[in-house]
């Protein structure tokens, strides 16, 4: 169970996402105001906030710079309801993870919650192995049956990921996503690009190949030995 703090001071909205993420499996806790988003997320152990930035007492903003001069990082998606670029870049310099404008569609929020869950490096374990493959986060290392691959700081992001998710597809837009953060207008050509060169140096001098092309779709790493 993934738990989430959601600290919103309008009731309506606050009632509704508590409704929406607890009907996706979320465990959600509800607060109202920056002092309370303060102790709760402090005391609690949550591996993901929403947070407000128009609240009593206060305001995000506060929340935020408060969490992340404690050694705080949990991850942090802003909700506001002001559609300003330098809100959304006041943001993530503060350190939020993502930023959301309101009104927003439940759909595009749960996407965010799953992309910025993914990327968060508490979740992420230290070694990744699939077949022969194996992945050193801590040291962003990656060796073919013990034969070091010499990868862009791009291509092993991408190696990684899909060895993350061995077995399951990615479509290119969670790729560009994921690997670029390219959220909106993606240019999924650059996904074929990085991987033919991630290709040519973790396939082809293999025998077994790794990397599957699902055409129309995106791209798959095999974990069978
Ligand atoms: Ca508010």
């Amino acid at each position: 169970m993934v738990r989430l703090l959601i600290v919103e001071d309008e009731p309506k909205t606050a009632a509704y996402l508590k409704k929406g993420l607890t009907e996706n499996g979320f465990v959600a806790d509800l607060v109202h105001d920056g002092d309370q988003a303060v102790a709760f997320a402090t005391a609690g152990k949550y591996e993901l906030i929403l947070l407000d930035i128009m609240l009593p007492h206060r305001d995000g903003w506060s929340v935020l710079a408060h969490l992340r001069s404690r050694g705080d990082h949990t991850p942090v998606i802003c909700l506001t309801a002001r559609d300003a670029v330098d809100d959304r870049v006041k943001g993530l310099r503060a350190g939020a993870d993502d930023y959301l404008t309101k009104p927003f569609a439940f759909s595009e929020l749960l996407a965010r919650i799953h992309t910025v869950l993914r990327r968060s490096p508490q979740r992420a374990p230290d070694s990744i192995r699939a077949g022969d493959l194996e992945i050193d986060m801590a040291r962003q290392r990656a060796t073919r049956g013990g034969r070091r691959l010499d990868l862009t700081p791009k291509e092993f992001l991408l190696l990684s990921l899909l060895a993350r998710n061995a077995g399951n597809v990615l479509s290119r837009t969670v790729i560009a996503e994921q690997v670029w953060d390219m959220n909106f207008d993606c240019d999924t050509n650059v996904v074929d690009v990085h991987v033919r060169r991630l290709r040519s140096k973790v396939d082809d001098p293999f025998s077994q190949k790794l990397i599957r092309t699902i055409r129309g779709v995106g791209y798959a790493l095999d974990d069978e030995e």
